[in-house]
């Protein structure tokens, strides 16, 4: 055992999207999250002998344009599959699903291969009660059928994801997409995104796979990143200690951070999958597949490239703005609100750089107090210079703490700009007598020195001072 042996992780996510579909994939019930248990149900999703199961038009449609999305090809005709277990949330005894002709397939999103997308219908929910609800245990497992017959998108990428943080942008990114496709609502709390992600390491360099084991339905980006690198750190400390990785599936506790086996590979199913007798190939025409292409919105991926080349901001902040759907949104709603010829580069500068400094980067903007016409007008007041950067971080303390108008806050604060006024002036004067040594610093040619004089300006201004107009006046006094 050599502990000089570099371990490259290796990462293939699964994700599985609920399509905002009006009603479930083979039959009539509505779809609601939170609604009473057991009320959207009917004798087809519940499984009864006899019931046949009808496509639902507009999932294969979401399915399509999820597909589109993602650079796929789209199958001419592809096929359902039954896919058959035992499982009281699954009262048919099998699950309609896609096999070996899925929907999508041989994608590409930012640099991950998508490996396919296909249709199934989603399982309805255990709903465990009290302790465990194992059979012994002193709880017991109810099931709720109203989710049983959701219409889902499965997306399988290949192995091309080096480390949590990535899985965690690419998904972020991911899910920005389909948000902005509007084929789901892709709300990880109320699971209608759900991840399991693939992992193994190999040594660098060499080509082979190492045996994975899989993350199972992480529910936060946080989470995903974090459980991805919990088990990395799993298995390099088993190669490194002469062991080895188990197949295996596996939960990760996100408060304690501990990772435990849920079934290993001897449990695997066997799933018996064979064609769906009850539906025919799903062979959407060539012409509605180019429809479906012509109206697909304008994606993160093709918006982050426009704030970059067309507003000319920084490749990072873009690409922050435009994979972030709620942030995205609210930008969007600030450059609305701040018109045409608003310094759109500062406005994303002000975002990304102070508001989510303040609220978090997974913080919904549109949920803050900071309403996008407050932010715009901020932002503007910065660029006409009636308030310093000092003093508009101040009134962007106060929006985020209570909302409210930034003019209306910057009047009630004292905070407006001194600009080039008597009144600061006298104050240089001030501080150029009280900090003799800096003068003369200056004055044998050390420019650095007049931090002390700025210093002292924006003391006594609290921050209302602009720094470059300090400058100007220091320099004219002094005769530099
Ligand atoms: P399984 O048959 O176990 O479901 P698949 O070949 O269908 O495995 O792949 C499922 C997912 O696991 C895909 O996202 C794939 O990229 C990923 N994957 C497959 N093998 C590995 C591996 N050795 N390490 C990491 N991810 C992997
Ligand atoms: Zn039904
Ligand atoms: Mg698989």
């Amino acid at each position: 055992m050599s502990d000089a042996t570099q371990y490259e992780p290796v990462i293939g996510l699964e994700i599985h999207i609920q399509l905002a579909t009006n009603t479930k994939m083979f039959c009539g019930c509505r779809l609601e999250f939170g609604a009473e248990p057991n009320t959207l149900t009917c004798p087809v999703c519940l499984g009864h002998p006899g019931t046949l199961p009808v496509p639902n038009e507009q999932a294969v449609k979401f399915a399509i344009a999820t597909g589109l999305a993602l650079g796929c090809s789209i199958a001419p005709r592809s096929m359902f599959h039954r896919k058959n277990y035992f499982y009281p949330d699954l009262p048919k005894g099998y699950q309609i699903s896609q096999f070996d002709i899925p929907i999508c397939a041989n994608g590409e999103l930012s640099g991950v291969r998508i490996h396919r997308a296909h249709m199934e219908e989603d399982a309805a929910k255990n709903i465990h009660v009290g302790e465990s609800g194992r059979i012994h245990g002193a709880g017991r497992t109810v099931v709720d059928y109203n989710r049983g017959g959701t219409p889902l998108v499965e997306i399988v990428t290949e192995p091309d994801i080096h480390s949590g943080a990535q899985a965690r942008e690419w998904l972020q990114l991911l899910r920005a997409t389909i948000k902005r496709l509007g084929v789901s609502d892709v709300n990880m709390e109320e699971g209608s995104l759900r991840c399991d992600a693939n992992i193994s390491i190999r040594p660098v360099g060499q080509k082979e796979l190492g045996v994975k084991s899989e993350l199972k339905n992480m529910n936060s980006f946080r989470f995903i990143e974090r459980g991805i690198d919990a088990e990395i750190a799993r298995q390099t400390a088993l190669l490194n200690a002469g062991e080895k990785v188990e197949q295996e599936t596996l939960h990760f506790d996100p408060s304690s951070g501990s990772l435990t086996s849920l079934r290993s590979k001897e449990e695997a199913h066997d799933y018996r999958y064979f064609p769906e007798p009850d539906l025919v190939p799903v062979a959407p025409s060539s012409e509605l597949i180019d429809e479906i292409r012509a109206s697909l919105p304008e994606l993160p991926l093709q918006k982050a490239e426009r704030y970059e080349n067309d507003l000319g901001i920084s490749a990072e902040t873009s690409k922050f703005l435009a994979f972030n759907a709620e942030m995205g949104a609210y930008f969007e709603a600030v450059l609305a609100a701040a018109g045409d010829g608003a310094d759109n580069k500062r406005i994303g500068d002000w975002v990304v750089g102070e508001l989510v400094a303040r609220i978090g980067a997974d913080a919904d903007p549109a949920e803050s107090k900071v309403e996008p016409a407050a932010m715009a007008r901020l932002v503007s007041l910065v660029g006409e210079k009636a308030v310093t950067n000092a003093g508009a971080k101040t009134v962007l303390d106060k929006l985020v703490e209570s909302g409210g108008d930034p003019d209306a806050i910057v009047e009630a604060e004292g905070l407006a700009a001194m600009g080039d006024s008597d009144e600061l002036a006298g104050i240089v004067d001030a501080a150029l007598e009280a900090n003799p040594k800096a003068v003369e610093d200056m004055k044998s040619g050390n420019m650095k020195a007049i931090g002390a004089v700025i210093g002292f300006v924006m003391k006594q201004t609290q921050g209302r001072a602009d720094g470059g107009e300090v400058t100007k006046i220091v320099r004219e006094k002094l005769g530099l």
